[in-house]
């Protein structure tokens, strides 16, 4: 088994409780292959962990355990077993959601979502790609999905010296499946779709934000049209705006699905859009603003703030007073601090007094790991405009 000596400053770092160690806080590193757990040990051989090596990645280790003792078939499968019990505790009226969230389940960089009996997968680094025969076999042992795909199309694995792949590996994949979400319908195609083919991390604040909206409601970056499919249940009109032909596609799909007569789909650059709306005089009830990660990395922070600023002032100026505010970010580079700061800027430059209704977060089959701040990217303020 290798070995992985750290630094006094990375022991430091270690007893934080982080369960990543990067390569310059290692002093030593002794017989580790790629991809396999090796032991984390201080300077003078004391053991602290053991984890998956990366010899690639500016993160070298990734915690898996603080205890000793055999990492093997029967300790995956008791890891698998702890995040399905987990999900069952925590989620419920659905049958889509995250089975496994890498280091938050401790299987580090390993990612499982489920779409009704299906499986799809994703391996972020050499230690969990190693073992991906293992996990096959071990989620068809303890799930019996009729299908596993793999969908490692992700820029993130160069970093580990990974290829990107896609393969369905047990079972046939249909391109439509059909899943349910509280009381709406949608179908997911997870072969072709964005991530798995779902954004599972923003299921309970749709069901949420759907209990708020009324009268004429915007759903913008829509994709598939799943918090305008909330809110069209109470609300009298929702326009759903997406740049993405497809993802607008299976929106309107989704709506007749849902017998949803009362949703509209737009094919525009939301920036635009409302940008056109305010100089149309238009205004709503209620907008949901869902845009992509602006900030993918810290340096990008400056830029993400001011397209952040842009969306949110444009939406704070097109609601009507008692108006709600649905609006997430879910760069993990910019804090929930740092958007509040962005909101109340914006609220600031239209002359608008708004209440916080709801602080949230990312769904609960998602779950933050106290010590591991990266696993916590997902922010979702409800406003309410007061006057
Ligand atoms: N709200 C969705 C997820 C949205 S993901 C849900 O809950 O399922 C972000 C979406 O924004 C993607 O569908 C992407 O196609 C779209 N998008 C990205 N940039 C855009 C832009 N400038 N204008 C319009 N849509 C955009």
């Amino acid at each position: 088994m290798g070995r992985l000596i750290l630094t006094s400053k990375g022991f430091a770092w270690f007893q934080k409780g982080h369960p990543w160690i990067f390569r310059d806080d290692l002093e030593k590193i002794q017989d580790a292959a790629p991809g396999s757990i090796v032991t984390l040990e201080k300077k003078n051989g004391e053991f602290l962990a053991q984890g998956f090596y990366s010899d690639r990645s500016k993160i070298a280790f990734r915690l898996v355990s603080r205890k000793r003792g055999a990492i093997g078939r029967e300790f995956w499968k008791e890891r698998l077993q702890q995040a399905a019990g987990f999900r069952k505790a925590v989620v419920g009226k659905t049958n889509a959601y995250r089975l496994v969230y890498g280091e938050s389940d401790g299987i580090p960089s390993l990612i499982v979502d489920r779409y009704g009996d299906h499986l799809v997968m994703q391996t972020l680094s050499q230690g969990a790609d190693h073992l991906t025969p293992l996990f096959v076999e071990l989620l068809s042992e303890v799930f019996q999905p009729d299908s596993l795909t793999i969908r490692n199309d992700l820029s993130v694995r160069g970093l580990e010296g990974l290829p990107q792949e896609k393969k369905t590996l047990l079972g046939n994949l249909p391109g439509h499946i059909e899943v349910y979400e509280e009381n709406i319908r949608y179908g997911v195609d997870p072969w072709s779709g964005q991530k798995t083919g779902s954004y599972l991390d923003q299921r309970e604040n749709r069901v949420r934000a759907g209990t708020y909206f009324r009268g004429e409601v915007l759903d913008a970056f829509c994709y598939h049209g799943l918090f305008g499919l909330h809110a069209a249940r109470a609300a009298d009109r929702v326009i759903c705006v997406d740049s993405s032909q497809e993802a607008l596609e299976r929106a309107a799909e989704n709506a007749r699905w849902n017998d949803q007569d009362n949703m509209e789909f737009r094919r525009e650059n939301v920036f635009d859009f409302l940008k056109e709306e305010v100089e149309r005089g238009n205004s709503y009830d209620g907008i949901n603003l869902d845009p992509p990660a602006f900030a993918k990395s810290r340096g990008d922070v400056t830029s993400a703030s001011r397209g952040y600023k842009e969306l949110n002032l444009k939406a704070i100026r097109l609601l009507k007073p008692g108006g709600v505010l649905v609006t997430s970010s879910c760069s993990y580079n910019l804090s929930e601090s740092r958007f509040l700061e962005i909101l109340k800027e914006s609220a600031r430059d239209v002359k608008a007094d708004l209440r916080i209704l709801e602080k949230r977060g990312q769904s609960p089959d998602h779950p933050v790991l106290l010590t591991f701040p990266e696993s916590h990217y997902l922010k979702c303020i409800i406003l309410e405009k007061a006057f």
